[in-house]
């Protein structure tokens, strides 16, 4: 082909900047030029605040200063998710970005927690963990690169404001040369012949045409589903909650180095700390609770006043059968969404953005590309889908009909084999690339009361007590060491006004 592939991008939410930026970033423009459509009068979704470490390796594909990103934005660090009330009432557990202790005797440690615990010696598997005590006493330093050293094992994303984030990625894209329009969509056209997307044409009068479309219109799915009517696979009965309420807060209190999810009688409230403010929010059933019953129940939880009215958001839980059909690529909400519960919309666009940049066609689409850009998505979506659903179904409540209904319910039988494999001997999902890891799955099995009966064989190849005594000096040296971290709210202050951050010191 002599020209560039012209691809044009409906929507400019924090999906259609991220593509945006990426494209315009990484493709020389004698490869493809980009073209983005936005309406400030259509706006965005509004929330999604909270994001997973993998979002690091997106910022340095794109350029981005973190420092800075993070002072435009308001963001703060994040080691993980607190649950608080998901197992059962009163209960609490942290899913952190990082490893519970060390790997012994060639078993991962977990195996030696189980085989101590089951010797009489239980303790509370948090402690091993560094981003958990790290999270629990509000500090944050940032990770050292020897593998040797305990405050290597963890890791860790941001809180942030999206709508400035995807502020912020635009400015890098229109320094790359992307052109943004500002307006409505308001029909597409397709090839007669080919179903293909022809062009679009905007309230100004004008018609757009391309070769490659990119649908980050949203929750409408404007080309993918009004016009192509791409089908769409509904989970909602497996992950009900189909509607929340998000209202900000006032900033009281310490600033917490990881977001909350707390469950409610009919869904859970989700609570990030930024600098300026706290996102707090309601996500819910709608079979289960009223609107205004949960936005009576979100008022009354909130732990600071608010600085709005609470705004509701309408979902589906479930992803597109094809985000790319023909030469249209749904990214974003308008591709599917698993709810927000572990924070993995942003990464899933990022997903299928660095799988557009693998794939990335010539000026004939070659539907093999497509082929493997939807089954790479897919996959992604099929794992965090039963990771959720874990959270929903591992429970022991017995106060309200959404958890006795989750738990009753019939789960994925990739599902049932996960869980039966963790009971049986201690068993985690072991994947090379993409969500979630091994640490991940461990801290929502055992935070959720679901527990191993037997441990890896392995973990009897040491004698007891060197176990126990490697265990101690671990529990010991993270919590000398997180001692020494300064704050999170201190090194967050430092760190955005260019200070250089009062450190703990090296490896240790
Ligand atoms: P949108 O933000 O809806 O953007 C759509 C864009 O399309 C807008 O620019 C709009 O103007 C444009 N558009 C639509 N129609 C037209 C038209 N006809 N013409 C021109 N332009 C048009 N994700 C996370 O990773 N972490 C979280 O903590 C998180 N929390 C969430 C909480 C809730 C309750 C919900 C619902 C979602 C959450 N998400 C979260 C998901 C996150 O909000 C989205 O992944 C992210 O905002 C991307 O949205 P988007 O860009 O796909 O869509």
């Amino acid at each position: 082909m002599n020209r560039p592939l012209e691809v044009v991008i409906v929507g400019g939410g924090t999906a259609g900047w991220m593509t945006g930026a990426a494209l315009s970033g990484v493709l020389k423009r004698t490869q493809c030029t980009v073209r983005l459509i936005e309406s400030d009068a259509i706006g965005t979704v509004g929330v999604g605040e909270a994001t997973l470490p993998q979002m690091r390796e997106f910022n340095d594909l794109v350029g981005i200063v973190e420092s800075e990103m993070m002072r435009r934005t308001n963001a703060t660090f994040k080691l993980g998710i607190e649950f608080r009330d998901w197992g059962f009432v009163g209960s609490s557990y942290i899913h952190p970005f990082g490893a519970h202790g060390r790997a012994m005797g060639g078993v991962a440690f977990h195996h030696m927690w189980t085989r101590a615990k089951l010797a009489g010696h239980a303790s509370n598997i948090e402690d091993y963990s560094y981003a958990i005590v790290a999270s629990r006493r509000n500090r944050f330093d940032f990770p050292v690169d020897d593998v040797e050293a305990i405050n290597s094992t963890y890791n860790y994303a941001y809180h942030f404001d999206a709508g400035l984030y995807a502020q912020y990625l635009r400015t890098f894209a229109e320094v790359r040369g992307l052109v943004r329009t500002e307006g409505q969509v308001q029909s597409v056209a397709l090839d007669p012949l080919t179903e293909n997307i022809a062009n679009l044409r905007l309230e100004s009068g004008e018609t757009v045409k391309g070769d490659l479309f990119i649908d980050c219109s949203g929750f409408r799915g404007l080309l993918i589903d009004q016009a192509l009517k791409g089908p769409f696979e509904d989970w909602t009965r497996w992950l009900p909650c189909d509607r929340a309420l998000a209202v900000p807060t006032e900033r009281v209190g310490d600033l917490a180095p990881y977001t909350r999810s707390t469950a409610l009688e009919a869904g859970w409230q989700w609570r990030i700390p930024l600098q300026h403010r706290t996102g707090n929010g309601y996500v819910y059933s709608s079979a289960f609770i009223s609107d205004d019953e949960a936005a009576a129940r979100l008022m009354g939880a909130l732990d600071a006043p608010a600085l709005a009215e609470p705004k509701p958001i309408r979902f589906r839980s479930g992803r597109r059968t094809a985000s790319w059909t023909k030469n249209c690529i749904a990214i974003g909400l308008a591709s599917g969404f698993l709810e927000p519960l572990e924070s993995t919309s942003i990464h899933l666009t990022q997903v299928a953005v660095m799988t557009l940049l693998r794939n990335f066609p010539e000026a004939r689409i070659d539907p093999a590309l497509a082929d493997a850009f939807n089954r790479a998505v897919d996959n992604e979506y099929d794992r965090v889908r039963d990771f959720l659903i874990l959270h929903y179904h591992a429970n022991t409540r017995t106060d309200s009909a959404l958890w006795r209904h989750c738990r009753e319910m019939d789960v994925p039988d990739s599902l049932k084999e996960k869980m039966a494999l963790f009971r049986h001997r201690g068993h985690v999902p072991q994947y090379r690339h993409g969500l979630f890891s091994a640490p991940s799955w461990l801290s929502v099995f055992l935070g959720q009361g679901v527990l191993p009966q037997a441990y890896h064989p392995m973990a009897d190849n040491l004698p007891l007590e060197d176990v126990l005594a490697e265990m101690e000096a671990v529990r010991d040296s993270i919590s000398r060491r997180v001692d020494a971290m300064p704050t999170h709210a201190q090194f967050v202050r430092d760190y955005c006004e260019g200070s250089e951050p009062l450190r703990a010191g090296g490896a240790a």
